[in-house]
């Protein structure tokens, strides 16, 4: 696709709306969104306009079949005014790697990214320069082909809106660690970022909570023995002072904060794991008094400390630690995101 971008500007901006010190997370929309159709077999008409509500015929194959994926993504300013993205191409792929398991049609990189970065410039006021606040991207993809026939849609969308947003968990979480329900199955679309996966969390989550817990602890479907992601991110587990995550599989998504973690703590000279990692192991290393941290990693909270967990009917609390790994990784990480730090591993990309 070579059509160029066309451009349709809001007639006012709602910025002077929006209280930019008090931000939610992922509510408060910006003024435009990205949208291409993939239409008689070719990706066509991108085009940036008015975030809006768009009309589809109730036949859409999204409602019926479910054939929807997203990412999630962040823009930042420097303190020279940049902006800032972290690994983009990583979403990209992931996101094609999403479609083709859900048999929706490869975005070509430079529609994606021509799209993305056109778009962050139209709305560039929207970027928050507040520390903890970033520009959220949630670029997504879906059947709009219609029919009640339970096969691939013929038409598409893949549509780019974002949300200022403030920090997304305030303090630390407890989670219960899973022991019947699953959010992936082997040969299942764990590892894709398709919408239903999400679906499927709720019912066990919305458990957890009647418990009194914040968040889930997936374990794997089968024997329920190992620990695979915490709600919706990657899971590292320290004991004494090894890091150790589970590895990436069909039923565990791939995440860029993980892998940017895991490097960055290898760098560190931390001593790093990634292997499975069984419930027992994790409640003997409590009981023995090693367990020293656990915590989620994603884009959205980028690492959410785990303040304690449950595990048949018994509550484990994690130590309260002066300097963290998950307080000195989250610093360095966000350090490269917001261009406070060197970035040698050319993660940054300037939009220009
Ligand atoms: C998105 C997501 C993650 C984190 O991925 P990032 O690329 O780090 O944002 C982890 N687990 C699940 C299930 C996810 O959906």
């Amino acid at each position: 696709m070579s059509s160029k971008i066309e451009i349709k500007r809001i007639d006012k901006s709602k910025i002077d709306s929006v209280d930019f010190n008090n931000l939610p997370f992922g509510s408060v929309f910006s003024d435009h969104m990205f949208t291409c159709t993939f239409k008689d077999g070719k990706w066509q008409n991108p085009i940036i306009e008015p975030f809006a509500p768009i009309s589809l015929s109730p036949a859409a194959k999204i409602f019926h079949y479910g054939q929807s994926i997203f990412e999630g993504m962040k823009a930042y300013k420097d303190a020279e005014g940049n902006t800032l993205l972290f690994r983009p191409l990583d979403n990209c792929k992931r996101l094609n790697k999403s479609a083709e398991r859900l048999v929706i049609p490869q975005i070509p990189e430079d529609v994606f990214m021509d799209g993305l970065k056109e778009l962050l410039k139209v709305d560039e006021a929207w970027i928050p320069t507040n520390e903890g606040s970033s520009l959220y991207i949630r670029p997504f993809m879906f059947a709009s082909g219609n029919g009640f026939h339970a096969s691939p849609a013929n038409e598409y969308k893949l549509i780019i809106a974002t949300a200022p947003s403030g920090a997304y968990f305030a303090g630390k979480v407890k989670v219960l660690i899973e022991e019947k329900y699953a959010r992936a199955a082997n040969g299942g679309v764990g590892f894709a970022k398709a919408g239903g996966n999400y679906a499927a969390q709720f019912y066990p989550t919305q458990l957890a909570i009647e418990k009194g817990y914040n968040q889930v602890i997936w374990t794997d479907d089968n024997t329920h023995e190992f620990i695979e992601e915490a709600g919706a991110m990657n899971i590292f587990i320290r004991i004494n002072d090894t890091l150790i995550t589970s590895p990436t599989s069909d039923r565990i998504l791939d995440g860029i904060t993980r892998k940017s973690i895991i490097q960055i703590a290898e760098d560190m000279n931390i001593d790093v794991e990634v292997r499975k990692i069984s419930v027992s192991e994790v409640i003997a290393a409590a009981q023995a008094g090693n367990l020293k941290e656990m915590f989620g990693a994603g884009t959205a909270a980028v690492i959410s400390p785990i303040a304690g967990f449950g595990y048949q009917g018994s509550d484990y609390d994690l130590p309260e630690l002066e300097t963290p790994f998950a307080g000195i990784l989250k610093k360095a990480i966000t350090d490269i995101q917001t261009n406070k730090a060197k970035d040698p591993y050319g993660w940054r990309v300037v939009v220009k």
